[in-house]
């Protein structure tokens, strides 16, 4: 008898913030193949066999055939499978890919949903996303689409007025402002970075969208982060407040 496969969002990092259902799967699980962006908490739940298959530095696409073997293998020999993800696993995660996969392998797929960085990270430092005095909406980017894949129109984004909340922005975060700026975004329209929210490494800042490739440099704001452009940013919290209380 095979299990479905959970495809399993562990959230930002605090292991508080995972979902009920997340800590039941991951607690039940034969086998969990983690990402590299799940927090070490969140791996220290585990009590089956715990594989990490992050891709860091690796060729992407043979790890990714590699991961759906692993899975299809593992769950074909009756074991519960956990792929866990940071984040939601179908936000920027490759989920669908995954479970595309899973399906076409004839195994079912379950996917339990997590909190989204990109909207718990903000939150983290007071940031709310869609704050209606300031943005009718938000918009999920990422800074990085891949190889071979399309560059999100910036100038299109930028005519909508809504919050930016960008994904795997840091690397390319001056290409990403320049574009903004061309298309008519205000210089000192408030901006902030989020780093490892949620993890015992969270740090941010806030500036504005012309400062923001600097701000990155001189704070020495690293990966995993999130850009966060628009009137809502202004809400950062001074360093030092709020953020500290929220982490727990
Ligand atoms: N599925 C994940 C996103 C995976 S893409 C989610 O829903 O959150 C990886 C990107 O997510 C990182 O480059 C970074 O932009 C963002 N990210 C993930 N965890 C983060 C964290 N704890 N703090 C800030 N950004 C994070």
């Amino acid at each position: 008898m095979t299990h479905p496969v959970s495809l399993v969002g562990a959230g930002p990092g605090d292991p508080e913030l995972l979902t009920v259902r997340a800590l039941r799967r991951i607690e039940s699980a034969d086998v969990v193949l983690a990402d590299d962006l799940v927090d070490p908490r969140v791996l220290a739940l585990v009590r089956g066999r715990l594989l990490r298959v992050g891709k860091r530095g690796g060729c992407i696409s043979t790890d990714q055939q590699f991961i759906h073997a692993l899975m299809i293998r593992e769950a074909k020999a009756g074991h519960r499978v956990v792929r866990l993800k940071g984040g939601d696993p179908f936000v920027f995660g490759r989920g669908g890919e995954e479970a595309d996969a899973l399906r076409e392998a004839g195994l079912e797929v379950e996917v339990v949903s997590g909190l989204t960085s990109g909207i718990a990270g903000p939150a983290a430092v007071g940031i709310p996303v869609t704050d209606r005095r300031a943005s009718p909406g938000v918009i999920l980017v990422t800074g990085h689409p891949g190889e071979g894949r399309t560059e999100p129109d910036w100038a299109a984004l930028a005519r909508t007025g809504l919050t930016l909340v960008v994904y795997m922005g840091v690397a390319r975060a001056a290409a990403i402002t320049a574009q903004l700026l061309a298309a008519g975004l205000r210089p000192d329209l408030p901006a902030a970075v989020v780093s490892g929210a949620h993890t015992a490494a969270q740090r941010h800042a806030m500036t504005t969208l012309a400062g923001l490739p600097a701000c990155i440099a001189t704070e020495g704001l690293k990966s995993p982060a999130l850009l966060v452009i628009g009137e809502v940013a202004a809400q950062a919290a001074a360093a030092g407040q709020w953020p500290e209380v929220m982490a727990g």
